[in-house]
């Protein structure tokens, strides 16, 4: 008989504001909070997938004073509160504290730094090389990117500036969160950035 560390899991990580929902700036207000068509769906194939589901999202509203921390955290009540009646587990929802940054002060988890999915792998034991990054901008890309992650951009208006760079190009681009689930469904046997 031997011990064994249970093997690491593989995890989606969800950009919030226009992946999952509409993008309402600095909304911390469950009242406001609207799904995208065809999320709880892809959500429930990812799951049945074997995939964990994790939230990571930049909440710079914080900094700025918008919103207080117990409103933030009233909202990510909600959220696992959703997650539950639609049959989802939310593994964990992640979030950057800090202000944009000019110049050199910048912290290491604000998207697209990866350091809340660096975070996230290390909590919940998952495997980056075999976990994928969804999101609306490329900031988003380019985080799951440099975590080791594969890239989804669900380009559905949101990115506007289309700035290029090393870590910047998505695995894949789709309108429809419900396609990016059936890509990765599709395409999780094929190896990372080949
Ligand atoms: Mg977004
Ligand atoms: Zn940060």
């Amino acid at each position: 008989m031997q011990y064994s560390k249970t093997p690491p899991a593989k995890a989606i990580f969800l950009d919030k504001d226009g992946t999952l929902v509409k993008d309402v700036p600095y909304n911390v207000d469950p009242a406001l909070v609207t799904f995208e068509s065809g999320v709880f769906e892809g959500l429930g194939a990812l799951q049945e997938e074997g995939f964990k589901l994790v939230i990571i999202s930049n909440q710079s509203g914080l900094a700025l004073q918008k919103f207080s921390l117990s409103k933030l955290h009233e909202l990510i009540d909600h959220f696992n509160f959703i997650f539950e009646q639609n049959g989802l587990a939310l593994s964990g929802f992640y979030y950057c504290p800090h202000a944009p940054s000019e110049g050199s002060e910048t912290c290491t988890c604000r998207k697209p730094q990866p350091g809340l999915l660096f975070q996230a792998a290390e909590n919940l034991n998952i495997d980056l090389a075999r976990s994928w990054m969804i999101g609306d901008i490329l900031n988003d890309a380019e985080a799951g990117n440099r975590a080791g992650c594969r890239s989804i951009l669900i380009n559905n208006g949101n990115e506007t500036e289309w700035l290029k760079g090393p870590f910047r190009e998505p695995d894949y681009t789709t309108p429809f969160f419900l396609d990016a689930a059936s890509h990765i469904i599709a395409n999780e046997n094929t190896i990372a950035h080949a």
